[in-house]
């Protein structure tokens, strides 16, 4: 039992430093210890106390450098009264990022667990893009999903096809094609405006738009890479970026 031993999960957002949190940013430029995801950016990591042990803790796609038990074990490990150990994730730490397995793992060990809130990469993003994921008589929910599972089909629930229900897929790009087609046969019409949002609040940030049919074909002709986020619904299409404005928009505005 390590009495007064605390681990701090730390969400540091989709990328752009300055939508980092006072605590978090306190957090890390304190730090005694690190464990980071690959995922976090260079203008982050430069925030880190340069005093901090950092360790590399991130997967790779395909390749699980560290296991999951692994890390958990490092963190307990890690964990001492006084000392500030930070496990520092990308987005927010319980939003697809395994941040409640970590917890789980360390309070059953006895070390307490404060976790720091992160903006969400699909929020992040979708500011970032200029794309409103609710908007009043557009889409009234949104649900953010994970694209990369591997269940059998259906994995898409049947509330997820509604017209005003804007989906933002995580880890979509693998699954692209299954993706459009499982969208596509429940009834969503290929014309659904999309967005693609790759390594979105960063200055590489590149959006494509474009529509549900043509989806899969936009990856690849633009190659997308990791990290993107495939965001679907009629609100991929309120900006004026667009160079035409939809019909029903205009009707919305009049
Ligand atoms: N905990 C993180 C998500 C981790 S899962 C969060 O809350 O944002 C990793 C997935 O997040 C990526 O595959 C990608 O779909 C998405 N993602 C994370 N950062 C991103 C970024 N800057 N731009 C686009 N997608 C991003």
């Amino acid at each position: 039992m390590t009495h007064g031993a605390k681990v701090y999960l730390v969400g540091v957002g989709p990328g752009d430093p300055e939508l980092l949190t006072l605590k978090a940013h306190r957090l890390i430029g304190s730090a005694d210890e690190i464990f980071v995801d690959r995922l976090v950016s260079q203008e982050i990591r430069d925030l880190f106390s340069p005093d901090a042990i950092v360790h590399e803790v991130g997967k790779a796609k395909g390749s699980h450098r560290v296991h999951q038990t692994d890390i958990n074990q490092q963190l307990i490990a890690s964990a001492a009264p006084g000392k500030t150990t930070c496990r520092v994730k990308g987005g927010d730490p319980f939003v697809f990022g395994r941040g409640g397995e970590e917890m789980l793992a360390l309070l059953d060990a006895g070390v307490s667990v404060e976790v720091v809130p992160g903006i969400t990469a699909a929020l992040g993003c979708a500011a970032s893009a200029g794309i409103p994921i609710t908007h009043r008589g557009v889409a009234r929910a949104v649900t953010l999903i994970t694209g990369h599972t591997s269940e059998d089909m259906p994995f898409l629930d049947a509330a997820l096809f509604s017209a005003n229900h804007t989906l933002v897929f995580y880890m979509g790009l693998t699954q692209v094609g299954r993706i459009q087609r499982e969208l596509l046969r429940r009834g969503r019409p290929a014309e659904t405006p999309i967005a693609i949002v790759e390594h979105g609040t960063t200055d590489r940030q590149r959006v494509v738009r474009g529509e549900l049919g043509e989806l899969s074909r936009l990856v690849t002709l633009h190659r997308i890479g990791s990290p993107a986020l495939l965001i679907i619904g009629d609100v991929s299409a309120l900006t004026d970026i667009v160079p035409s404005r939809p019909a029903w928009l205009e009707e919305l505005s009049a």
